[in-house]
Formats: structure tokens, C-alpha cells, sequence
């Protein structure tokens, strides 16, 4: 599943991040990321622990204010925006943990994923259709669940919302690496229903697996972009441990456009 649609890129990147600063209290989490997703792609945000890949996941879903850049979105500056106003455009995360609502059922979390939906080919019957156990589980307190049924469930809820702009935050954390792999197989039927996919994912190997791009950040500076095709593991390495020799990526460069 390397290159969905967008890699002759003839259209407006979907989502436009520019200079992201972020800080957390004293703390500067980003210092002027940029970077540009199009329309069908598998964006993936790879780095170690602590590199402020959720944090940009969260400030572009609206749940961090960042302290100078902008977040552009199909054309339209969100930054401003809630996050439910962000959900409305389209922007959907999937948060890292998974953030369900143990006490309530499937159904019931699937049916809080829908608050805010737009219009669009996902309905709660569509989800049960791509992960075939949900259905007959529906009535299920999600605490009941493994973690990679959970993470399905958190997936679907997401889904229902019919989302432009897929954020998946760490989707492997936990899981068995056969749980990964069929949670990840899912992806080529998500991105045939018109998704874009921006996730993060500190498994490396997952993300030039799925991945039409990567970005790599390493205390909240980018250190790698480019197609996974045309990024040696050596280089990967170096920006995923701040190896010397590595230079830092120019935001929007070719990897953008190739
Ligand atoms: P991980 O894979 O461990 O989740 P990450 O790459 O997603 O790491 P972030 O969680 O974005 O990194 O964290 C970036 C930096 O910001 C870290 O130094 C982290 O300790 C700090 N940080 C993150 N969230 C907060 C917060 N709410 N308050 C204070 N500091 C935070």
C-alpha cells in the first residue's frame, strides 16, 4: 500500500502545517515545524520518545494552541478553530491510549464518535462491516475488550465521524505485533473511501511499511522527510537518534513534491 493517490501531487496539499511552535509551559515541544499532506496520502510522523509527535498530532486537531504558525486546512486557516470545530472540517484523531469510554458499550462509543459527523460514506453499520466481530459485540462495555479490539473501536469511532483528515496517535502502542499488522491492514480500506492518513508511530519499520511519506522529528525539530523509497535505513537512523552527519530537512522539500 506504498502510494495512494496523492504523489503526482497536481493537487493543494490538504493540510498546510507552517513554523508550528509549541511549547508546554517553559517547555518548547516544536520549534517551527512544517509540513504539507496531500489529498490520499499516508503521512507518517516517526521519532523516539519525547520528540513532539503527538504534540503535533494534538496541536493539529486543535487540542494544543501553538504559540506561532499556522495550521491550514483544504485551503482555510484553522488554527483558531476547536477541536470539534476542526472535526466538522474534517480533521478526526484518534488519540494515543485510545481514550474510550470503558463503562459505555461498542455501540455507545461509536454513537459519541458521531456527534459531530459530517456527511459521508461512514456509518456506525459501515464500521461493523470492516471489523466483523463488532457487531455481535455491540452491546459490550469496552473495558471488556483486548487492546487491539479496543484500538478498532477507537478506529470506528473516528470513522462514523467521516473524517477527511485521518490522525492515528501511536496505534501499535501495546499491541502484539500480529494485532498491529491487522489493525494496519485496514488502512487500504479506510483511504478507498476518499481518507487522508496522518499518524505517528514510533515503530519505524510500521511506518516505511504503510507510509507514502515520512517526517522525522527528534526533540521537536524535523531531522528527515522524503518517501520511504528514497530514504536509505542509515539515514533514518541517524534522524531518529540524532546521529551526527544529519542534516536537518528543509520544510516542504522534495519529498513534498515527488
Ligand atoms: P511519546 O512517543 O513518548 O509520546 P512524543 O514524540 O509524542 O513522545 P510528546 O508527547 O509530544 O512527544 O512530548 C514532547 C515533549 O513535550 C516531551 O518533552 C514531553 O515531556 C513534553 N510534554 C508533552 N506533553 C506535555 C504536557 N502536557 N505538559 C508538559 N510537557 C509535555
Amino acid at each position: 500500500m506504498s502510494t495512494p493517490a496523492g504523489n503526482g501531487h497536481a493537487a493543494e496539499p490538504l493540510l498546510e502545517v507552517s513554523d508550528l511552535v509549541v511549547h508546554h509551559g517553559q517547555l518548547q515541544a516544536l520549534g517551527a515545524i512544517s509540513l504539507r499532506v496531500f489529498p490520499g496520502e499516508v503521512y507518517a510522523i516517526i521519532g523516539a520518545n519525547g520528540a513532539g509527535k503527538s504534540t503535533l498530532l494534538r496541536t493539529i486537531s486543535g487540542l494544543h494552541h501553538p504559540t506561532t504558525g499556522s495550521v491550514v486546512f483544504d485551503g482555510q486557516d484553522v488554527t483558531g478553530l476547536r477541536p470539534e470545530q476542526r472535526a466538522r472540517q474534517g480533521i478526526v484523531m484518534v488519540p494515543e491510549g485510545r481514550r474510550l469510554f470503558g463503562s459505555l458499550s461498542v455501540e455507545e462509543n461509536l454513537q459519541v464518535g458521531a456527534t459531530y459527523a459530517r456527511p459521508g460514506p461512514w456509518t456506525i453499520e459501515r464500521v461493523y462491516e470492516l471489523f466483523d466481530w463488532m457487531r455481535e459485540r455491540r452491546s459490550q462495555r469496552t473495558a471488556q475488550l483486548s487492546g487491539g479490539e479496543q484500538q478498532a473501536v477507537a478506529i470506528g469511532r473516528a470513522l462514523v465521524a467521516n473524517p477527511r483528515m485521518l490522525l492515528l496517535d501511536e496505534l501499535s502502542l501495546g499491541l502484539a505485533p500480529v494485532v498491529v499488522q491487522r489493525i494496519y491492514g485496514m488502512l487500504p480500506q479506510i483511504l478507498g473511501t476518499g481518507v487522508t492518513v496522518l499518524l505517528v508511530e514510533q515503530d519505524v519499520s510500521q511506518a516505511m511499511r504503510v507510509a507514502s511519506h515520512i517526517h522525522c522529528l527528534l526533540e521537536g525539530r524535523s531531522t528527515l522527510e522524503g518517501r520511504p523509497a528514497d530514504v536509505t535505513p542509515d539515514q533514518v537512523e541517524a534522524a531518529y537518534f540524532g546521529l551526527a552527519g544529519v542534516a536537518p530537512a528543509a520544510p516542504g522539500a522534495e519529498g513534498s513534491e515527488a
